[in-house]
């Protein structure tokens, strides 16, 4: 049965990704090796992490600006303490727009003081805070694009002097903005690139180099360019995977045509949501919706019972809300087709046929 892949990560991939990673493990580029056998310093594989570097800039329109792009490990969450250990001199600004802001802030503070700008904390992060002000001091300022718990999403970043952060694990390459107004961009692959094991970093040389502490070989980025993201063993998995989805994005239309493609999902279904009285959104202003991962309830006394198992009968996965906000959450990451969207608000509307 065809199954639509609503899973807030690790999330859905594209078929054909599948397929050229799945003939790459048992026999990579006719090499009658597997892609998880051989060297990483083969020059198959070196050619692959060349490829997945560039092809992450390209599509950000940041090649030949200053930027490099690195492939590490340790997931987003160890870019939460790396950020701070090579950027804060003794002060950072976070805004907090939810548990992984939240996290982020949790790990500077063993480096230095963080000044939290604004924070929705209060109404459960169902909405982005803006106009706050960012200390003319800080040494960055970071920020999570996309609430993946929550389903709300920054549209407009803040101008500032300092440098700009951001957490773009859960809509990375999923739309377009001035990507020159990020000094450091950081994506775990499994939301919108490929597997887990490997994270994407996009980083302007100039903003490094600037603290005087003392920087742990495996935690330094400037050690990491030195090696061209090969210090030590890459997830060569992870990357090939990576490159592939990347390469996929080139067929899509790059962001541009992925832009178009999710934003029409987006709205599929956030037009269902607004106009079925048997559900309601999550997030307060509909500005914050996030294209990505759209939260919502069920009505009071509409049957949750009911509703699970049409759901689960089409073939829907991974649709449950997270469990700090309850209810639903529909990821609609790039790899999702649009037929998969619309199998969901089918559900939906012959829900409310029924009740
Ligand atoms: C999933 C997620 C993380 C954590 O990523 P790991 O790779 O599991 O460490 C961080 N930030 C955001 C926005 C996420 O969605």
């Amino acid at each position: 049965m065809k199954k639509h892949n609503f899973s807030a990560g690790p999330c859905v991939l594209p078929q054909s990704v599948l397929r050229q990673a799945s003939e790459a493990v048992l026999n990579f580029n006719e090499l009658d090796l597997s892609l998880i056998e051989i060297s990483h310093r083969s020059k198959e594989f070196v050619a692959v992490m060349e490829e997945a570097r560039t092809l992450a800039l390209q599509h950000l329109g940041l090649e030949g600006k200053g930027y490099q792009a690195l492939y590490l490990q340790g997931g987003a969450s160890t870019e939460f303490l790396m950020v701070a250990y090579n950027l804060m001199k003794s002060k950072a600004a976070y805004l907090n727009t939810g548990t992984w802001s939240s996290k982020a802030i949790k790990e500077a503070a063993i480096f230095g003081e963080v000044a939290e700008v604004a924070s929705s904390k209060h109404q459960n992060f169902n909405y982005i805070p803006k106009g706050y002000d960012i200390p003319a001091d800080a040494d960055y300022f970071h920020c999570t694009s996309n609430n993946t718990i929550f389903g709300t999403q920054i549209k407009e970043f803040p101008k500032t002097d300092a440098p700009l952060v951001c957490d773009m694990s859960s809509d990375i390459f999923s739309r377009q903005l001035d990507f020159e107004q990020f000094d450091l961009i950081y994506a775990g692959a499994q939301k919108n690139m490929g597997p887990a094991g490997t994270t994407l970093v996009i980083v302007k040389e100039d903003i490094l180099g600037q603290v005087d502490r003392k920087i742990p070989s495996m935690l330094d980025y400037q050690v990491h360019i030195g090696k061209d993201s090969m210090f030590n063993t890459p997830s060569v998995f992870a990357v090939y995977v990576s490159m592939l989805t990347l390469r996929w994005l080139n067929e899509q239309g790059g962001i541009a045509g992925m832009e178009k493609i999710n934003q029409y999902k987006a709205d599929l279904l956030y037009k269902e949501i607004d106009r079925n009285p048997l559900f309601q959104g999550f997030v307060q202003n509909k500005e914050d919706r996030s294209l990505m991962n759209a939260t919502f309830n069920l009505a009071e006394g509409a049957n949750k019972e009911m509703f699970d198992s049409m759901w689960q009968e089409a073939g829907i996965n991974g649709l449950n809300g997270h469990r700090s906000v309850g209810g639903y959450r529909a990821s609609m990451y790039n790899a999702l087709e649009p037929a998969s969207v619309a199998v969901l608000v089918d559900v939906m509307k012959e829900f409310e046929r029924k009740s």
